[in-house]
């Protein structure tokens, strides 16, 4: 694996575009200008550690892209819902797509003038959540079901607010990827059958504290082709037209979220790199083309794609050992740190932190400490040997993987560092004994 440079962020003037913020330098991984073994050092393992850079750069990618049109990036908070990363997107002129009254509590703990940019997505939205989200005073109301018109249309009433809304509508459109992140069937609990929209901004139309303000569609994550995005959003556009023609003031199109990245390949080889602007202007003239000529205020929802590369969890080596033909490597952070893999069986590159140069390569099972034989994060995968106390890197852990943590077999929830070019800051500290059990009454 040849030597390569660090991507800093904003502050060389290399227009190398890396797809990742991790790279080898003096014979060790770096994120940015920083050393991973000194990161481990400081703050222990497990441990997240996250490029402020590379967020940014995500977000600048995706909002260019989109510079033509009036629009709206409301990253989806559940990706990754550190206060610190959130503040930091919302002073970039972030919303946020959240799915919980805790969610919406963190953007306004976050940045507070961010409310007014939030989408509020979910199929099982609670009173409390509508009340809060409604005196908040959101943007949005991403509505799934017609019962939660009416629910909405009460707690309006009551709390004297008007509620924008926009039906999530179900285009069903098959977007090839993980079944379990797979969301525009109609075979899947979201959304409403694009069929039926039209009868039920009719009646809510009747509904005095509700303004039928747009249309939402969201068909999946992890999606890497970007025809299904255009398909799906033809469709709403259509739905759009007729809406206007029955007297709707339809002013938001919102597309969702989605957009995949690449886990695979050699995660440090450049050659074989992501191209992310790329990806994302691709992405862009699809929506562009489902849009047609239509011209309301474009929401997206990206998660992952904004945050998946950006992060990688530290973990270090404590146990080699060998089972019959297998060797499993065995790591300090197990599932309840990263679930993907046994989730949703998702791939993440895993590299060494001591620069492997032409150290022997073998065939091993990537396994944590936790008591359960889906805890792997990789099997049978060809890499690098690694012994005790060796520290290793898990790639594209950014989305999805502190956000999905427990404390599973009573373990602590690891810290969360964020890198700024050579600079860190701890924005979570590792959890302690008393925190595990603080709830609990004896
Ligand atoms: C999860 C989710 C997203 C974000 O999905 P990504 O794949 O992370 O981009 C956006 N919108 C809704 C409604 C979601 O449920």
């Amino acid at each position: 694996m040849p030597t390569k440079k660090a991507v800093v962020s904003g502050k060389t003037a290399a227009p190398k575009v890396s797809a990742r913020p991790f790279a080898y330098r003096n014979r060790g991984l770096h994120c940015d200008g920083v050393s991973m073994a000194a990161l481990a050092e400081e703050h222990g393992t497990p441990l997240y550690v996250y490029s402020a850079g590379q967020i940014a750069q995500r977000f600048r990618f995706f909002d260019e892209a989109f510079a033509e049109r009036a629009h709206t990036i409301c990253y989806a908070v559940k990706a990754n819902s550190s206060l610190a990363i959130l503040r930091m997107l919302a002073k970039l002129g972030a919303g946020f797509d959240i799915v919980s009254g805790g969610e919406l509590e963190r953007v306004r703990r976050a940045h507070k003038p961010a409310l007014g940019r939030v989408v509020f997505s979910g199929v099982g939205k609670q009173v409390w959540e509508i009340d809060a989200a409604l005196e908040a005073g959101i943007l949005l109301f991403n509505v799934e079901s017609e019962a939660e018109v009416y629910l909405l249309a009460e707690r309006a009433e009551a709390l004297g607010r008007v509620a924008r809304f926009a039906l999530r509508v179900n285009p069903d459109v098959f977007a090839e990827t993980h079944p379990y992140i797979s969301t525009g069937l109609s075979e899947h609990k979201f959304g409403i059958d694009i069929k039926a929209a039209r009868g039920i901004y009719r009646r809510a139309a009747k509904l005095k504290w509700l303004d039928a303000a747009g249309v939402s569609v969201h068909i999946g994550s992890q999606i890497r082709k970007v025809d299904p995005f255009a398909a799906a959003l033809a469709r709403v556009t259509s739905l759009i037209a007729e809406l206007r023609r029955d007297g709707h003031d339809i002013r938001y199109v919102d597309a969702g979220g989605g957009l995949g990245i690449d886990y695979g390949v050699d995660a440090l080889d450049e050659a074989g790199a992501f191209d992310a602007e790329h990806q994302v202007r691709k992405y862009a003239a699809a929506l562009g083309k489902g849009l047609a000529g239509e011209g309301a205020h474009l929401l997206l929802e990206p998660g992952r794609f904004i945050v998946a590369q950006a992060g990688a969890l530290l973990t270090r080596v404590l146990y080699v050992k060998k089972n019959g033909a297998k060797t499993f490597v065995i790591t300090d952070a197990g599932m309840n740190d990263l679930i993907r893999p046994a989730l949703y069986h998702a791939h993440h590159e895993i590299v060494p932190v001591k620069e492997p140069g032409a150290a022997r390569r073998g065939e091993v099972d990537v396994v944590g400490p936790v008591c359960e034989s889906g805890d792997f994060f990789a099997r049978d995968r060809e890499m690098s040997a690694v012994k005790p106390g060796e520290l290793v890197a898990l790639l594209d852990a950014g989305a999805y993987g502190m956000s999905q943590a427990s404390n599973y077999n009573t373990r602590a929830r690891a810290a969360e560092v964020l890198v700024d070019g050579d600079e860190v800051r701890l924005v979570r500290r590792r959890e302690t004994m008393r925190d595990l059990m603080a709830q609990e009454i004896l």
